[in-house]
């Protein structure tokens, strides 16, 4: 592979350190153009000195001269505030773009990415979720410039590998079921911020945790997947597979499934989705087979986890109602991350939400921001 120049977004964040922490050990695959981040500015400062990339981020500008003083070089471009962030995919110098900004605010990167024409590693699932309609029909999309890192579609991407998209029967999506998946609806209503940050498999930020634990992060990856690969929603089935060993399946026409099988790590993900359609080497953790493994799989509960079943009638309803679902579940999750509302409350206001927001304007770029601005506000009077 030739070296390329790669930006990354959100890069302290959980996939950004990773994707770093790869490329510091696969040194030469890529040349590190810029990086970002929101408020971290002491671990963006360190990852800036040790990749000396030309462009840095910082969207919070409040500790800007804090920042500028840990810097050890001078980079070309220091960038501050959130237009900047935004404005650094349709000007900035780069590749491959990893995108892993958190919810809906990671969009207009992706968008304005794809008009010209780079390839986007993608780690913002809500820029599909929300704006799957528009980005689906760009000209870059089309020629596959959208590479999921979400370790459940990097599955099924490479599964479908040499694959006919019509031979496909239906996707089966793994869900670990987090750490409530046996819980009651009784026992549910108890649960407190702590028990929701700890998830058994994957280590992640603190809002996918807790979609996790609600398996919103199902629902919105289900959403995800029917956009990734052009299949109505009811063609992608959740199964419940705790091991999280088998990352999805993909199920044919003939009767024959592959499946994609790992340890649970993102930097089999990554990895791929910064180096598709080429492996390259890399020491990432495999199965060991010499010692017993079960794998189990077992129905989703919709009752139990009311959250996915709110994501797949949005999806079917389709419009602005997967904007809607997102948006209020943004803010049902800080809410909840704040201590403002209990556990249960977080579906409570999503269905609010998507009961009482309407539009019939055509989707673009300036209408989603709208709604997602109503919903935001909406979803912030709720139980109050
Ligand atoms: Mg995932």
């Amino acid at each position: 592979m030739t070296k390329r120049k790669l930006a990354i977004l959100g890069s302290t964040g959980s996939i950004g350190t990773q994707a770093l922490e790869i490329l510091t050990n696969a040194d030469g695959l890529f040349h590190i153009t810029a990086l970002s981040a929101n408020n971290n500015y002491k671990l963006l400062a360190e990852q800036a000195n040790r990749f000396k990339p030309e462009t840095v981020i910082l969207a919070n500008p409040k500790n800007r001269s804090e920042f500028k003083k840990r810097l050890s070089y001078s980079p070309d471009k220091i960038i501050y505030g959130n237009d900047g962030l935004d404005n650094f995919a349709t000007e900035g110098d780069y590749d491959v773009l990893l995108n892993s900004l958190v919810g809906f605010a990671g969009f207009m990167s992706t968008y304005n990415a794809l008009l010209r024409s780079k390839r986007v590693a993608l780690a913002n699932k809500e820029s599909l979720v929300v704006g799957g309609e528009i980005l689906t029909k760009m000209p870059a999309f089309k020629q596959g410039n959208l590479i999921p890192v979400d370790s459940e579609h990097s599955a099924m991407l490479q599964c479908l590998v040499g694959e006919a998209s019509e031979s496909i029967q239906k996707i089966v999506i793994t869900a670990s079921g987090g750490p409530f998946k046996d819980y009651s609806r009784e026992r549910m209503s108890c649960v407190n911020l702590e028990d929701a940050l700890n998830h058994p498999n994957w280590d992640m930020g603190a809002k996918i945790t807790i979609d996790s634990s609600t398996m919103m992060n199902k629902g919105l990856e289900i959403i995800e997947a029917m956009w990734l690969f052009s299949l109505p929603v009811d063609k992608i089935e959740p199964v419940i597979h705790p091991q999280s060993i088998i990352h999805s399946i993909i199920e044919f026409v003939d009767g024959s499934s592959k499946a994609q099988l790992g340890p649970p790590d993102m930097k089999v993900p990554i990895l791929y989705a910064l180096t598709y359609p080429d492996r390259v080497e890399y020491p990432n953790k495999t199965l060991d087979y010499s010692k017993t493994m079960n794998l189990e799989f077992t129905p989703v509960d919709f009752e139990r986890f009311p959250c996915i079943r709110l994501a797949i009638e949005s999806a079917k309803d389709g419009g602005f109602k997967p904007a809607i679902l997102n948006a209020s579940n943004e803010i049902a999750v800080e809410r909840f991350l704040k201590r403002e509302i209990r556990y249960i409350d977080i579906p409570e206001i999503i269905e609010s939400s998507l009961n009482n927001i309407e539009s019939n304007k055509e989707i673009t770029p300036l209408t989603l921001q709208s709604i997602d601005r109503e919903t935001r506000a909406f979803a912030n009077t709720l139980l109050k």
